[in-house]
């Protein structure tokens, strides 16, 4: 019988030998236990996840096993002896906390796990490591946002799994995702998580790195061209310009902003970029006029970026998100506030084109 519980913030006593137990004890800390693990070490093994169990001494006589269970909400035990079974049955009973036994892991060689950055959706835009990770991957976990097209023939020898959302079926929820990437590298595999853009814009990367570090699992991070720069550019709207925009600040409109952010990133001069932003559309621009942008500031949205219905919806802050509620604007999405947006509006220029009218404005300059 399968019985799932929820181990966050729940202590866990792993009694068993380290190496055996290692599968038991990543999948406890990637649910978010905290372990404590009594049992022999194995000499000079690499264990990554030693940091973040506690060690705790194997308990000699009844007193002590009882002292031992009574302090923890779960005893696993892993592989152990009969003496060392019939000591836990009787501390457990005694102390009413529940005891499970799971099978000693197989020495497996562990896997790893790459985060890779896929860009905002044209192939062109995957790094020349991203194909590399994928190339080498045994297993793929992606999602929408990332560019999926071509995937089984970057990634010809791997699984390919979708954890976001398809027609009929809910997305995995993060914390699954994370359980997903750290037993597939515990099972010996090399992992690719492949994101839109960049892992660490808005994609929740840290969040798994954390989970595979914290789990023992080898992880690393393969930058990706993020749509906060690429898209605005795919419009024609470089995010800075010389004596126009000196900085740009992205940002999450996943949520509204509070009134002292609007207040600071309408004082800021700069250009801003917002991700995530069609559903706050009418929040930011009316508190951004509040906070004193004028109401010319030109903005533009950018859908579908590097896609065949690409599309770039230009207005000012005060008429914007009327524009967009009548032509229906529509996420993925990128928002783009400032004067740069002015750069782009000789029509839909593309980046080649704009790059192109760029060098030849510098060779006169
Ligand atoms: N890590 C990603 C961002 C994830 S948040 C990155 O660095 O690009 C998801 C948001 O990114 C979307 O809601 C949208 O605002 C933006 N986005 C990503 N790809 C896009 C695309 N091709 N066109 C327009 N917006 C895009």
């Amino acid at each position: 019988m399968d019985i799932s519980v929820n181990l966050a913030g729940r202590r866990v006593l792993v009694v068993g030998h380290a190496g055996e137990a290692r599968h038991t004890i990543a999948r406890c800390l990637a649910s978010g236990a905290r372990v404590y693990l009594a049992g022999d070490d194995d000499e000079g093994r690499d264990d990554r996840a030693a940091e973040t169990v506690v060690r705790v001494v194997l308990p000699q006589n009844r007193l002590e096993w009882r002292t031992l269970v009574s302090s923890v909400d779960l005893v696993i035990s892993v592989g152990v002896d009969s003496a060392t079974t019939d000591a836990l049955e009787r501390a457990s009973r005694d102390a009413r906390v529940w005891l499970t036994a799971e099978p000693p892991s197989p020495t497996l060689p562990l896997g790893r796990v790459t985060l890779v950055g896929g860009g905002p959706g044209d192939g062109q835009l995957l790094t020349v490591a991203a194909l590399t990770a994928l190339r080498e991957a045994d297993v793929v976990f992606f999602d929408r946002l990332g560019p999926v097209a071509r995937l089984s023939e970057w990634a010809p020898g791997a699984e390919l799994v979708n954890v976001g959302k398809t027609p009929g079926h809910h997305a995995v929820n993060q914390t699954e995702i994370e359980q997903k990437l750290v037993e597939a590298a515990l099972a010996g595999r090399t992992v690719v998580r492949l994101k839109g853009g960049d892992p660490f814009v808005f994609g929740r990367g840290g969040e798994e790195v954390l989970a595979c570090s914290r789990a023992g699992v080898p992880v690393t991070v393969v930058s990706g061209v993020t749509s906060a720069i690429a898209v605005p550019g795919a419009a024609g709207i470089p995010v800075t310009h010389r004596e126009i925009s000196r900085l740009f600040t992205v940002v999450s409109g996943h949520t509204p902003l509070a009134e002292s952010e609007l207040v600071h990133l309408a004082g800021l001069g700069g250009t801003i970029v917002v991700l995530m932003g069609v559903g706050t559309l009418p929040h930011l621009t009316a508190g951004l006029a509040r906070a004193g942008m004028r109401a010319s500031m030109p903005v533009a949205i950018v859908e579908k970026g590097f896609s065949t219905s690409q599309r770039t919806t230009r207005a000012t802050l005060a008429d914007i998100a009327a524009l967009a509620s009548r032509l229906g604007v529509l996420s993925p999405a990128v928002v783009v506030i400032g004067e740069v947006v002015r750069l782009s509006e000789q029509l839909d220029v593309t980046t080649a084109t704009f790059l192109q009218d760029a060098a030849a404005e510098l060779t006169t300059d």
